[in-house]
């Protein structure tokens, strides 16, 4: 299996620091509002990785954290009038939701850095000890100078860094020794979370949480690192020095890095304000849709977001179904069991489509050209299969499709479930039937809504709705 790695700037035989398993630590959401569909491209991509390299028999430990301390969790508390750790906890539970409905597995281990503050205070301690870090007034800064492979994973020349970055140190915002040094421990701020530590009463910066969280639930090496392309610099490149300062070891033997998830070719981001949230997404489609739609292109292919492009991954997916649907009606009308000799050989072709499956994804994860093979298969069942067809030939293709499903994270099942949409317009189509006094019209539409799970509540500020 070759992995790029960004490290290297090249294509890698894959090669597990401990033979039958795979350490993996994501970079995971800032939790201060509902996440967008920029951020659930690596939630599904580095999901899917994890399932690849479970189809290939390895017990994979797979470790992604919760940001619940930051700046931005802080102003949207304020803006609330609530505690930070309410926002967190709120959005945590709300990522988890929108994970469940794009089929990711939750993580072995989804830690907090709220929750791993001692870990990182000893991670800085050492730092300073080993004169890696210094405290000035109450903040501490790690020493970039002093760790000579700085920049090796963003390919950047430090004296170029330094030069671009003179002007920080000229305006004299802060205390560094050097433009470059960041953040390891900043005092607090009135009314922001903290915690008491040797240099200040106060929270630590965004890159030691993970540096800490990696080691503890993995180790001090790893083997994969992941996140979008963004975190490369200074996100990972700060890690990097973190760990390997501390620790005396490599850290991650292989950096895995997603492209951007575009809105006309710009990157979609809070901050730009052209992003759609998962959950409105869920309101238009099932999220296998959004799913098939980011597997299409390879993880990292800038993908351009738009409405045709999701309308040709709806329907995609709703030809596999169909085939699917046909399989299952062909097994269980199937008139013989056993497979006849032309069936035998003609499962060889069912085997080979696997075996270009697989060679699809053990090219760095193309999952572009995955799903090609599985479209293959679709066509095969499509054309070698009736209801002449014995039940285990039918059951064989039908298995092998289910499979590959299940490797990229797609559950290729018509779902009759009902969408945020659908039970709006239902509701209107209620509410005008009561006007009409069209009584059991409107009975029937709220049994019709209960059937499927939904259950309506009359009340004076109109009908409201929930999920049973
Ligand atoms: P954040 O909450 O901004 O730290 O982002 C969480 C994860 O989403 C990180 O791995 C980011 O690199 C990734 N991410 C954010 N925006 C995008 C985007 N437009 N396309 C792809 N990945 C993104
Ligand atoms: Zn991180």
């Amino acid at each position: 299996m070759k992995v790029y790695n960004t490290l290297s700037k090249q294509k890698e035989e894959f090669v597990p620091l401990v033979e039958g398993k795979v350490s993996m630590y994501v970079c995971g959401p800032t939790v201060y509002n509902l996440i967008h569909i920029g951020n659930a491209r690596p939630m599904i991509v580095f999901d899917t990785v994890r399932r690849y390299m479970e189809h290939k028999g390895y017990e994979v430990n797979y470790v992604s954290n919760f940001t619940d301390v930051d700046d931005k969790i802080i102003a949207k508390a304020i803006e609330e009038g609530v505690s930070a750790e309410e926002i967190s906890s709120r959005y945590i539970a709300e990522c988890k939701k929108d994970m469940a409905g794009m089929n990711v597995k939750p993580a072995t281990t989804h830690p907090l850095a709220t929750q791993e503050i001692d870990g990182m205070i000893d991670m800085i301690s050492t730092l300073i000890e080993k004169g890696y870090a210094y405290d000035v007034n109450g903040t501490v800064y790690f020493r970039t100078r002093k760790f000579d492979e700085y920049g090796k994973l963003s390919h950047k020349n430090l004296d170029d860094l330094r030069s671009g970055n003179r002007s920080l140190l000229v305006t004299g915002e802060d205390q560094k020794e050097d433009p470059l040094d960041f953040v390891l421990w900043k005092p607090k701020k009135e009314g922001e979370p903290s915690w008491p530590s040797p240099w200040s009463d106060g929270r630590p910066g965004w890159h030691i949480e993970c540096s800490v969280m990696s080691k503890k639930y993995l180790g001090e090496e790893i083997d994969i690192h992941a996140g979008g392309e963004d975190l490369v610099f200074p996100h990972h490149e700060n890690e990097i020095a973190q760990s390997e300062c501390c620790n005396g070891k490599p850290f991650a033997k292989y950096w895995l890095h997603n492209a951007f998830l575009n809105i006309d070719n710009r990157k979609m981001s809070k901050s730009l304000g052209n992003f759609f949230t998962v959950r409105e997404i869920s309101e238009k489609y099932d999220l296998q849709v959004l799913r098939f739609f980011m597997l299409s292109a390879h993880y990292r292919s800038p993908l351009n977001f738009s409405a045709d492009l999701m309308e040709a991954a709806k329907n995609g997916l709703e030809r596999i179904c169909n085939a699917v649907d046909n399989l299952k009606h062909c097994a269980a009308c199937a008139k013989t069991e056993a497979l006849t000799e032309q069936e035998r050989e003609a499962l060889a072709e069912v085997a080979a489509l696997a075996a270009k499956f697989d060679e699809a994804m053990d090219d760095d994860f193309n999952t572009a050209d995955a799903i090609s093979v599985v479209f293959e298969l679709v066509r095969f069942a499509n054309t070698k299969t009736d209801e002449n067809s014995s039940k285990a030939f039918v059951q064989q293709i039908l298995d092998k499709l289910l499979e590959l499903g299940d490797i990229l994270g797609l559950i290729f099942e018509k779902k009759e479930e009902i969408l945020d949409d659908e039970i709006e317009q239902l509701i209107a189509e209620r509410q005008a039937a009561r006007k009409a006094r069209d009584f059991q019209r409107a009975d029937e539409i709220r049994s019709m809504l209960l059937e499927k799970g939904i259950v309506l509540e009359d009340t004076r500020e109109g009908v409201k709705w929930k999920r049973a």
